[in-house]
């Protein structure tokens, strides 16, 4: 209940005026202190462009077009994250909050040793520090992520991808931020190495307290590694609830097609419907709720009115859905 990132009406879009197309829209989310935070939707959903939003790392054409991110320091004021100079923008990176992006394992520079670039960013923000003490500092933070500190000096191609991968963690918990954001790729192929860095990640958070963003297509993964879970669908967040109740039991029939797109982990079989058709186009979206054309469930106020995200009149206040099926006792308001 401790908030370290508030994002607040956050909206994205890609291009400008009438061609701009809205990829995130009015995103309210919220990350604790010291939690795992799970991040699913489909591919296209627009959840690698929140992440890059909230973190001023948007490629052009992007565009943060409205809202606030509010990052609560450990010791200080509250900053909006929108608002930093570039020179704050550069202290707050790596520092305060840290990103591994979608595909990190291929980012680092082949033709450099691995020390150089963990000391590179040691370096930047602890320019002060000497060269003994930063180098014991790099192999302290291979160790940690479980690679043998003489690796150090190797090169990224005598790593294999999941010790790179590892390698990116360790940059990101170079400089001890508070929240680490990791975007993982859509391939069903990485689902393995995905469990292994989630689980990893999810220890050494019960170790050193940082928050995690995680960032995924594998809902399954999700239920078993987070302390809550956000459904994106669409641009928007449709459903967030704390992981177990969520698995329990979806309220948004999104969420719901979403489970029985991968077998039960435990408890009764499900049966394996998926989810019919495709997701919306970002250039045509359906009035009222974007998925009523693929739910199961609709009904006349579907296509007429944007349910608004907010805990469900008839059920749990601890979580939040978008759907005329549970309206909001109190839509979220800002
Ligand atoms: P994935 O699971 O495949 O990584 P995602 O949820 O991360 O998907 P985003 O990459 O954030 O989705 O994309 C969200 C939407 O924004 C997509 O519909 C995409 O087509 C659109 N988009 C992304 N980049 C651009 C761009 N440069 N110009 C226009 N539209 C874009
Ligand atoms: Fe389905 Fe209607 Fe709920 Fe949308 S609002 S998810 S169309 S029941
Ligand atoms: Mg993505």
């Amino acid at each position: 209940t401790d908030p370290v990132l508030e994002i607040r009406g956050l909206r994205v879009d890609y291009g400008l005026g009438d061609a701009a197309v809205h990829a995130v829209r009015d995103v309210d989310l919220t990350l604790h202190r010291g939690e795992v935070l799970g991040l699913a939707g489909e591919s296209g959903s627009g959840k690698s462009t929140l992440a890059y939003g909230l973190t001023r790392l948007l490629p052009p054409p992007g565009v943060v077009s409205g809202g606030q991110v509010i990052y609560h320091r450990d010791d200080g004021p509250p900053v909006d994250v929108l608002a930093l100079s570039p020179a704050q923008l550069r202290a707050f990176r790596w520092a305060e909050t840290s990103i591994v992006f979608q595909g990190a394992m291929n980012s680092l520079n082949p033709v450099h040793r691995i020390s150089t670039q963990l000391l590179d960013v040691i370096k930047a923000h602890e320019p002060r520090s000497t060269a003994a003490a930063r180098r014991q500092r790099a192999r302290e933070l291979l160790r940690l992520v479980g690679i043998s500190a003489d690796r150090l000096d190797g090169y990224p191609h005598q790593l294999s991808g999941g010790m790179r991968q590892r390698v990116m963690i360790a940059m990101a918990l170079a400089l001890e931020p508070q929240v680490v954001i990791m975007d993982e790729p859509t391939t069903a192929l990485d689902v393995v190495m995905q469990r292994q860095i989630l689980g990893q990640l999810a220890e050494l958070r019960e170790r050193l307290g940082f928050a995690v963003l995680f960032i995924t297509h594998d809902l399954s993964l999700l239920v078993e590694f987070s302390d809550r879970i956000a459904i994106m669908y669409g641009g928007r967040i449709v459903e967030e609830a704390p992981a177990a109740q969520l698995y329990r039991q979806a309220l948004h029939p999104y969420t719901d097609g979403l489970l029985h797109s991968f077998p039960a982990l435990r408890g009764p079989r499900r049966e394996l419907t998926g989810i019919p058709g495709s997701p919306p186009d970002l250039r045509a979206m359906p009035d009222g709720c974007a998925f009523h054309p693929r739910c199961p469930k609709a009904f006349d106020r579907c296509d007429k009115e944007l349910p608004p995200l907010g805990p469900p009149g008839d059920g749990d206040p601890g979580r939040s859905v978008a759907c005329w099926l549970h309206p909001a006792a109190v839509p979220l308001t800002r």
